[in-house]
This record gives C-alpha cells, structure tokens and sequence, in this order.
C-alpha cells in the first residue's frame, strides 16, 4: 500500500500539532506505524491522501451511524450554512432536537445541548455534586468518561482506592474524590455503598462498556447500580455517549430497562458535527442555570449546523427497521469473524451489543478491564496492519468498539469477512 502522501503529511503535521494529532486516539502508537490521513469519505467507504480505499468501521469512532456524507444530513448543513452559522440566540432547530432526544430517551424530561461528550460529563458531573452537596463520585475502571479532572482517574487493582491521579496535571484533592471499582462487580459496588454511600454525589458509568472494547453487563449489574444509588440518595449518570441512538433509539437505558437520573449523551446526536447533551429528571435539570445556580455555559452550544445535523440524524434513525437491519448486519459480520478464527485456531472472545463490537484476542471470558488486558496486543497489531493491507479500516486499538453502519452492504460485509481471514493468517505467522 502506498502511504507517501500520508507519511509526508504527517511528518508536517508534527511540526505545528503535538504528536501531528489533534486527539491522541488518532495515533497509530498502539499499532506500530503512522496515521493515515483521509482525504473523503462516502457512505461505508474512507479514501486516504494517497488514494487507497477501505471500507469503514470506525465511523469517526461512532458518530456516523448512517455512514458518511449521508446526503440527507449534507443538504441540511448546506442550507442552514447558508442562513448563519451562530448567532449566540436561541433558534427553532434546537427544541427540535430536544424534542426528539426527549421523545427516545425514556429517562430524559429535559436536555441541554453543549459541544463534546467531556463537556456533557463534567457538567452532570457537577449539576450532581451540586444537587445533592456531596463531593465524591464513583466510576468503573476502563470506562472513558472524556478528559475532565474527576474522570481520569483510574484505581489500581483491589476492589476499591483511594483515587491516584496517573495523569500528570490532576490535582489529588480533586483525583481523592473518584472512587473506582471493577466493571460488573455488583458485590464491590453494594459493599461501596455500604460503607460510604451517604458521601457519594453520583454514580456514573457506561452501561454497555465501549472504551476497553465492547463490554456488555452483566444481567443485574445496571439493577444493582439504580438499586444502590437510589437508597443512598445518589444520582445515577449513565454515559450514553456511545450507546445513545447506537443500541437503540432510546439506547442502552431502553435496551435493559433501567432508567437513569441523568444521561451523557455525544456522537451519533451530532450527526457528524460537535455535539454532547446532558439531561434527566426535570427537578434536577431545573438546577441548572439560568433557572438554578448550577452553573454551564456555552458560546457555541446549540449550533444552528450541529443542530441541524443531529435532526436529520435522529430523523433517519427513527424510521422503520434501521435498529433490525443493524443487528442482523453486525450478526452476520461477527458470525464470519467468529468462524475465521475458529478455522484458523486463533484464540479470540467476541462481544456485541446490536451495532457495536469487538474481537478480543484472548481465550479468556471478557468482562471487566482485568480481563480485557489479557489480550494479545501484538497480535491485534499485526492483525490492524494487515486489515489496512487488504483495504479495511478498524480502529487502531484493540480496546475500541467497531461500528456497523446503516448503509454497509451485504457486499461490504462480505469483502470485510474474506479480508479478515487472510489479515487474520498474516498476523498469525
Ligand atoms: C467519546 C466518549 C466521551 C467523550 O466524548 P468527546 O466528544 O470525545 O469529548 C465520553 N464518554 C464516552 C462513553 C465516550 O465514548
């Protein structure tokens, strides 16, 4: 494969971007090798600078659930461009797509709409501390929450710690106040609560995990959670920035039945473009500035343009048979997959829920971070770099989900599955 253009870019991009990335996950670190720098992008297809093309699975990392450059949600951009792109006043776009997250989202009676899935977090993040006068937060290890001070924390092992902040710049009077427990470990989180759960402000987690790969819960865990975090007067935050519109169009909270206090929602609701949300029970929302003292605030929030692409986005989502037609899609992708490692005798663990997966190289059962880091990260290495090869392109990580999209054919599926196999007997040796 020729990638000249795109080493040549890269090598510039350093000159004036740290790392020539404007977000660390586009690095080939993990990988081995250097980005690819894309030049388009049409339905389930991506071309790079150098002219190479592949069939997509990473969809911007989620966001592009209808593929890319949908010509719906393009004309919408293009028509409201042409009326203004900000005005800092409220437009008629935005209660559309409130209205329409508010009528998906079983748990959600009113949403406010900001510019990243971080920004959504750190604010319920701070409309809970706010709301019940409690400083502590829980989290799961290997659930990403976006980059804000209370969420880059990570414990070490054991069931519970004292929040260490392992990234340079968190201050450790913030860090001390992140609890973190395993994923699915239901016992860990009644004996939390137990203890310490009248000084808990929330509880937040990702209820289908997608950042350490796809890892879906246990039956009982999400009951567990709303269980505990109710008896002790605690908010529960389900992050859907992943699984919201991705699962379902009420996600993963309609999906499993458990409605949360507040909801984190990003990518798929901008249709392509900066968009997160935040919202829940009316009574906590209504703490929120300008009704409450909860501050948040936002220049470009409720863009007429990320409105207007989140509204055609929402529209295509809710018409008949898209939710089925992803599933029976991603079931037939994954099933291929699974019988190329069974006749390669590779050992490898999959997860799906609806639209979203992964392929962990592991014999071991996934189901919490502990057990995804048995994965063979070489492997998947040798694997990502063949997959490249052979015109496919994953995300560049073994702990990341694929995406299915609506508009990936029985042709692509087909093409992904025959290219998996000889990438899979490449990164074998
Ligand atoms: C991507 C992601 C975020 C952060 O969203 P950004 O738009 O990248 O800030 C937060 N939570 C989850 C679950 C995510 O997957």
């Amino acid at each position: 494969m020729n990638k000249k253009k795109s080493e040549t870019l890269f090598q510039k991009a350093k000159e004036y971007i740290p790392g020539g990335v404007n977000s660390p996950v586009r690095a080939f670190k993990a990988v081995g090798g250097n980005p690819l720098f894309i030049n388009k992008a049409s339905g389930s297809r991506v071309w790079d600078v150098d002219g190479n093309e592949f069939i997509d699975y990473v969809s911007s990392w989620g966001p592009l659930i209808c593929g890319h450059t949908h010509p719906q949600i393009v004309s919408a951009i293009k028509s409201v461009a042409e009326r203004g792109t900000s005005f800092g006043a409220p437009t008629e776009l935005e209660i559309e797509l409130a209205q329409r997250v508010v009528d998906a989202v079983p748990s959600i009676e009113t949403v406010r709409m900001v510019n990243s899935g971080t920004e959504a977090v750190m604010s319920a993040l701070r409309l809970a501390r706010g709301v019940t006068g409690r400083d502590k937060i829980v989290k799961f290890e290997g659930c990403y929450h976006g980059h804000g001070d209370s969420l880059l924390v990570k414990a070490g092992s054991g069931l519970m710690s004292l929040g260490i902040p392992d990234c340079p710049g968190i201050v450790a009077d913030l860090a001390k106040n992140t609890l973190t427990l395993t994923f699915n470990d239901s016992e860990a989180v009644k004996e939390l609560f137990d203890k310490q759960g009248n000084e808990i402000a929330c509880l937040i987690v990702e209820p289908i995990a997608g950042n350490m790969g796809v890892v879906p819960p246990l039956p009982g865990f999400l009951q567990t959670l709303r269980d505990v975090t109710r008896k002790a007067g605690a908010l529960l935050i389900f992050d859907e920035v992943i699984s919201g519109f991705r699962v379902s169009l009420g996600g993963a909270q309609k999906l499993y039945g458990i409605q949360p206090d507040l909801t984190c929602l990003g990518k798929v609701i901008g249709g392509g473009l900066p968009v997160g949300a935040y919202g829940g029970r009316r009574d906590l929302m209504e703490q929120i500035s300008p009704l409450g003292n909860v501050y948040q605030a936002g220049t470009l929030s409720g863009n007429p343009l990320a409105m207007a692409a989140g509204v055609e986005m929402l529209k295509l989502l809710s018409e008949d048979g898209v939710y089925e037609n992803l599933e029976s899609k991603s079931e037939q992708l994954c099933s291929g997959l699974k019988e190329n490692v069974a006749s390669l005798g590779i050992q490898a663990h999959f997860t799906r829920v609806g639209s979203m997966f992964s392929m962990f190289f592991t014999d071991s059962e996934v189901k919490d971070f502990p057990t995804v880091k048995t994965c063979d990260t070489e492997l998947f290495g040798r694997y990502f770099n063949a997959m490249l090869e052979e015109g496919v392109y994953i995300a560049p990580s073994q702990f990341e989900a694929g995406f299915m999209t609506t508009v990936h054919t029985e042709d692509d599926i087909g093409q992904t599955i025959t290219a998996s196999k000889k990438a899979l007997e490449k990164a074998k040796g």
